[in-house]
């Protein structure tokens, strides 16, 4: 009974700890209120969808997404994006977009995976409003996008501190609706044109570099049990990241891009599939 809620109290105490330990570390009360927020707002999430409430995680991607997006970024004024990581990261502060991204995109996702992409990311929360919520055609080989994006967003940063424009906090207030409009307008677009909501995040998205190699080890993971499995490929046809997680093969490359959405956990006909 208490074991379906094993995952969800270890990403609360997770989060509980980042929020206590930045608190007294930084001496700013802000990060205890930020990180209790987020991981309370994932734990209860978590706990719904265990107790079979389907809409659970996408309540979560609003209640976590908008909060970063429209609290922290539009009226906080703070570049959530990756360019605000460069720009944080350049001044030599640890605070903001580096916090952020160290928790949820550099060591976090060697604890959760991919888990930002499916709980909390402000793009992918429209994106999964979408009707294309499986990938239907084969992958393209199109992720040496989301390397020209990476690199595109640290010299557009790396630039503006070379040329020493002045104004550098407004600026990049801007960039981050600027980025904000075209990862949406090209996610929505990228979704009608290959019928896949997720095609956004597959090739283009410049976080996933970050993501990817630490989800490869990924502590909680969707597991496969090989008896049980029947290879009915049922868990494939549904994956909205185009995954065949019931391949124990590709155990690491599925890690780094799964993105916890549990629903081929919810349909495996022989419950073969396990977080
Ligand atoms: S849906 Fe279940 S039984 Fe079918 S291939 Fe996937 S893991 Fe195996
Ligand atoms: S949890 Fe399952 S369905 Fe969701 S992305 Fe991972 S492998 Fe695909």
């Amino acid at each position: 009974m208490l074991k379906k809620y094993a995952v969800p109290l270890v990403i609360w105490l997770l989060f509980a700890a980042i929020a206590v330990g930045l608190w007294l570390a930084l001496e700013n009360v802000f990060y205890l209120f930020n990180f209790l927020y987020i991981g309370t707002g994932l734990a209860v999430g978590m706990a719904l969808y265990a107790q079979g409430k389907k809409w659970a995680r996408n309540a979560v991607q609003w209640v976590v997404g908008l909060y970063l997006f429209v609290y922290l970024g539009v009226f906080g004024q703070e570049n959530m994006q990756i360019e605000g990581f460069w720009y944080y990261l350049f001044l030599g502060v640890f605070e903001a977009a580096t916090i952020h991204y160290a928790v949820a995109k550099i060591f976090g996702p060697l604890v959760f995976g991919r888990g930002f992409c499916g709980y909390a990311c402000w793009t992918a929360m429209v994106l999964d409003l979408l009707p294309f919520k499986a990938q239907t055609g084969p992958r393209r080989r199109w992720g040496v996008v989301r390397y020209i994006a990476f690199a595109a967003s640290l010299i557009f940063v790396a630039a503006l501190f070379l040329l020493g424009a002045q104004g550098l906090a407004q600026i990049m207030w801007y960039a981050f609706l600027a980025g904000n409009l075209l990862y949406y307008g090209v996610g929505v677009a990228l979704a009608f044109a290959l019928r896949d909501n997720r095609a956004f995040c597959k090739y283009v998205c410049p976080v996933a570099v970050f993501l990817r190699p630490a989800s490869r080890f990924a502590l909680l993971r969707v597991r496969v049990d090989e008896g049980a499995c029947v290879s009915c490929g049922k868990c494939r046809r549904l994956c909205p990241m185009g995954l065949d997680i019931s391949d124990p093969a590709c155990r690491r490359e599925n890690a780094a891009d799964c993105i916890l959405c549990l629903r081929c956990v919810e349909e495996c006909p022989q419950k073969a599939l396990k977080f």
